[in-house]
């Protein structure tokens, strides 16, 4: 047992360029006693560009669990342990909750030695205003859970940000053209900091043409970005004809008649009828 208290670091690691590893990160990994690390093979890649040899521990989605007992164990014994995940910051739709927040609770420090994330990569190019926005991760991988997920958030007025897989691209460009309109504005940043780095911004209907048209973009790792709902879609003239409406027709014809004519997506009108029709807030602010 060491009198020196235990850590963690959690270690930011490149997520295509190598350059892109901090001074710091790059120090500890070689200081640390332990290398915890989501694919030990991956990492012992980045250990070896770096020249260095760490003992590593596979700590990933389907063990961390188990092992946090004895790593906090470890840690409370004066050992100093760094996270890693494949690429970028650990915790971001990586591993690592577990084992943070049992540090938390145990009173171990846990250090950040930030750098890369995907996240914040993709919005600082994006071009989309990103003093705010709303990071969902990855979306269900099933269209209706997907589309319903899409729905929940067709009205959000600040940047939407999603993880999204190659496989999955061109469907999930096709929900949100359903459910966010082909016009809302879009931006999806492919492969940064790699060969094949493209990111374009365009609306959400030529993004989807594009990605569909051409498979080389649905290959590597995406981050697609979404422009929150414009005030256009909002404001009070939908809500006065949609009450006008409901008094005379069913509501889904009512909210038909009022996206054609607003040119506003028709789910979110739809959702803003059930709101008004059941005296409810939701949908369009009124
Ligand atoms: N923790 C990581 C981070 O901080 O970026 C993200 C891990 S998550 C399992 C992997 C997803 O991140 C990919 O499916 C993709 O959506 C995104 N991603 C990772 N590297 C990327 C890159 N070089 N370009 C674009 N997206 C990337």
């Amino acid at each position: 047992m060491s009198n020196e208290p235990g850590c963690l670091f959690v270690i930011a690691t490149p997520i295509g360029n190598l350059e892109d590893i901090s001074a710091r990160a790059a120090r500890l990994l070689g200081e640390v006693d332990r290398v915890l690390a989501e694919d030990t093979r991956h990492t012992r890649r980045l250990l070896n560009h770096l020249g260095v040899d760490r003992p590593l521990q596979a700590v990933h989605d389907h063990n961390e669990a188990g092992q946090v007992a004895a790593l906090i164990a470890d840690m409370q014994g004066g050992r100093r342990l760094a996270l890693v995940s494949d690429a970028g910051t650990p915790l971001i739709s990586d591993p690592g909750f577990p084992l943070v927040r049992a540090c938390r609770e145990s009173g171990i420090d846990v250090l950040a030695v930030p750098g890369p994330s995907a996240l914040t990569a993709a919005l600082s190019v994006a071009g989309l205003p990103i003093d705010r926005f709303r990071f969902e991760g990855f979306l269900p991988r099933r269209s209706q859970a997907r589309r319903d997920r899409l729905t929940e958030l067709a009205d959000e007025p600040i940047t939407l940000v999603f993880y999204e897989s190659s496989h999955r691209i061109a469907a999930a460009l096709a929900d949100c053209v359903a459910v966010f309109g082909a016009e809302r504005q879009a931006t999806l940043a492919r492969e940064l900091t790699k060969r094949f780095e493209t990111v374009r911004y365009d609306t959400l209907g030529r993004l989807r043409r594009w990605v569909e048209d051409d498979p080389d973009q649905q290959r590597g790792e995406l981050v697609l970005m979404v422009a929150g709902r414009p005030d256009a879609e909002a404001g009070p003239l939908d809500d006065r004809l949609l009450r006008l409406l409901l008094e005379e027709v069913p509501v889904r014809q009512a909210a038909a008649i009022v996206a054609r004519f607003t040119g506003a997506p028709k789910n979110a009108v739809y959702r803003r009828a059930l709101a008004l029709r059941d005296g409810t807030r939701g949908g369009l602010p009124g």
